[in-house]
C-alpha cells in the first residue's frame, strides 16, 4: 500500500487554493488537478488557476497498482483462473492462466494514465481578503486540516441542458501524517451513498465521448487529462501566456490518458517487442507479452495500430519451412 500512502502526502497541500465567488451566495475554495477554475469552466468561463497535480511518477505507481486489482477482481468474478500478479521492470504486470496445458503466462506493459482527476472543494470559513475579486489564489488555506473536504463530481441535468456540480465530502485531513484520509473516504462514500458511484460513472462515460471526438464545445471535455488549450473565441480571465509563445494550457498533451499518448504508443509497443525476442521458449509455458491500458488508443488507433495487429512477430529460426 505504499503506493498510495506516496500520492495522499502530495494529494492536497495547504497552499494555492482557489476562491471562486461564483454565485456570490455560495463561495467555495478548490483544490485544482487541472489549469481552469472547475466550477466556471462548466458554464463555459476560463479562469487560470495553475493546477496542483502530482507528478505522473507518483499517479502512474498508484494507478498501476489499482487498474492491476480491478482486472484481478474482474477475472474472479467471471470465474477464470487467472492470478494477476504486479511485477517490476521490465514488465509492469504478469497475468498466469491456470486453465490452459501448458500454463499461459501473459507479461504485460501497464499505461494507466487516468481520463479524470476531478478536482477537490471545501467551503469559505472566513472570506478571504480582496474577495471583492472575481478569483483570488489563496497562498494559505490554514484551515485545510480539519476542514470537510468534498469531491465535486460534474452533473448533467438533462431537464436543464446544462452542467453543474454535485459535491460529495471525503472526510476532513486531520494532520500532515494523515495519509489515508481520502481512501477511506471514498470507501464510506461508495458505501453510503449509492448515488455517488452512479453519478460519478455517468460523468465518465460523457467525458469519455467528449475526449474521443475531441468535442471542444462540450464543458466536460475541459476536466479531462491532455485536453490542451482554451478554444479561441472564449473570454480567457488571468490567463498564463507560456514563455515563448502562445498561452497555458488547461492540461498539457503530456498528461494524455491511458495508452493513448504517441510516445507511450511507441515505447510500449517496442518494450513488448523487446520482450517478446528475449524470452526463453521452453515447453512448460506458453508465453504472451501484451499492453495493458485503462484507455485504448481511441484517438490515436487508426494512425499506430490498425497497420499493424495482424502482424505476426517471430525469430528468422521460426520462419524456416514456411
Ligand atoms: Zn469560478
Amino acid at each position: 500500500m505504499a503506493v498510495f500512502s506516496k500520492l495522499a502526502k502530495v494529494l492536497i497541500r495547504d497552499t494555492n487554493w482557489l476562491y471562486c465567488p461564483n454565485p456570490s451566495d455560495h463561495p467555495l475554495y478548490y483544490y485544482t488537478y487541472t489549469n481552469t477554475c472547475p466550477r466556471c469552466v462548466l458554464k463555459g468561463e476560463f479562469y487560470f488557476h495553475a493546477a496542483h497535480k502530482p507528478e505522473s511518477g507518483t499517479i502512474g505507481a498508484a494507478t498501476r497498482r489499482l487498474l492491476i486489482l480491478l482486472m484481478q477482481e474482474l477475472l474472479r468474478r467471471k470465474g477464470h483462473k487467472v492470478e494477476v500478479r504486479a511485477a517490476s521492470e521490465p514488465v509492469d504486470a504478469i497475468f498466469v492462466d491456470y486453465s490452459t496445458t501448458p500454463t499461459m503466462v501473459l507479461f504485460a506493459e501497464v499505461k494507466s494514465a487516468p481520463l479524470l482527476t476531478p478536482s477537490l472543494a471545501t467551503r469559505l470559513q472566513q472570506i478571504p481578503i480582496g474577495s471583492d475579486l472575481p478569483h483570488v489564489n489563496l497562498e494559505d488555506h490554514v484551515s485545510l486540516y480539519q476542514s470537510e473536504i468534498y469531491i465535486s463530481v460534474p452533473t448533467w441535468h438533462d431537464d436543464l441542458k446544462e452542467w453543474s456540480g454535485t459535491y460529495f465530502s471525503i472526510g476532513t485531513r486531520e494532520s500532515l501524517n494523515d495519509t489515508y484520509w481520502a481512501f477511506t473516504g471514498i470507501r464510506k462514500l461508495l458505501i453510503s451513498d449509492p448515488k455517488f458511484f452512479q453519478l460519478y460513472i455517468d460523468y465518465w462515460i460523457k467525458s469519455f465521448a467528449s475526449y474521443s471526438t475531441r468535442n471542444k464545445s462540450d464543458p466536460v471535455f475541459w476536466f479531462t487529462n491532455g485536453c490542451g488549450q482554451p478554444p479561441s473565441g472564449k473570454k480567457l480571465k488571468y490567463w498564463k501566456q507560456r514563455a515563448n509563445t502562445g498561452i497555458e494550457s488547461v492540461s498539457d498533451g503530456k498528461s494524455s490518458v491511458g495508452m493513448d499518448r504517441t510516445d507511450d504508443i511507441k515505447k510500449s509497443v517496442y518494450q513488448a517487442l523487446k520482450l517478446g525476442v528475449e524470452g526463453k521458449r521452453t515447453n512448460d509455458y506458453n508465453y504472451r507479452v501484451g499492453i495493458i491500458s485503462n484507455i485504448h488508443a481511441v484517438r490515436h488507433f487508426d494512425d499506430y495500430f490498425d497497420a499493424i495487429q495482424d502482424v505476426v512477430w517471430t525469430h528468422s529460426d521460426d520462419t524456416k519451412g514456411w
